[in-house]
């Protein structure tokens, strides 16, 4: 399949990685848009949160419970965003599920 985020998965295109076990991989965004900035993808190739289901949503939950670890390996201090873009309307780019997490300034309001 030619996905991006699964050639970094695989280590087929370096990444600075954040943190990694059995289900997911973080790493940090080449084009960084707060001080931290890193993104966290399920191993398990799903194409957008659009794909999320009961076959699987643990997965998720999996990342939801790694989030707050994640992201103070990342650096943040005093709070973070997670925000995950879903199709053209949000400008989705990569089509492998990612959760961006923002984070070691002060963000601007969203969108
Ligand atoms: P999206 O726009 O789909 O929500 O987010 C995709 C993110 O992937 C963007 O923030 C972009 O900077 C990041 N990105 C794209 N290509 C690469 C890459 O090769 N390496 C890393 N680390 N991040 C990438
Ligand atoms: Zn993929």
């Amino acid at each position: 399949m030619d996905c991006l985020f699964c050639k970094i998965i695989a280590g087929d295109i370096p990444s600075a990685k954040v943190y990694e076990d059995d289900d997911m991989y973080a790493f940090r965004d080449i084009n960084p848009e707060a001080p931290c900035h890193v993104l966290v993808v399920p191993k398990k190739h799903i194409a957008s949160a659009d794909e999320i289901g009961a076959d699987n949503s643990a997965i998720v939950a999996k990342i939801y419970e790694k989030i707050p670890e994640i992201a103070r390996l990342g650096g943040v201090k005093n709070g973070y965003r997670v925000v995950t873009n879903c199709g053209p309307d949000a400008g989705q780019t990569v089509f492998h599920l990612h959760f961006h997490i923002l984070g070691g300034a002060v963000l601007g309001k969203m969108a």
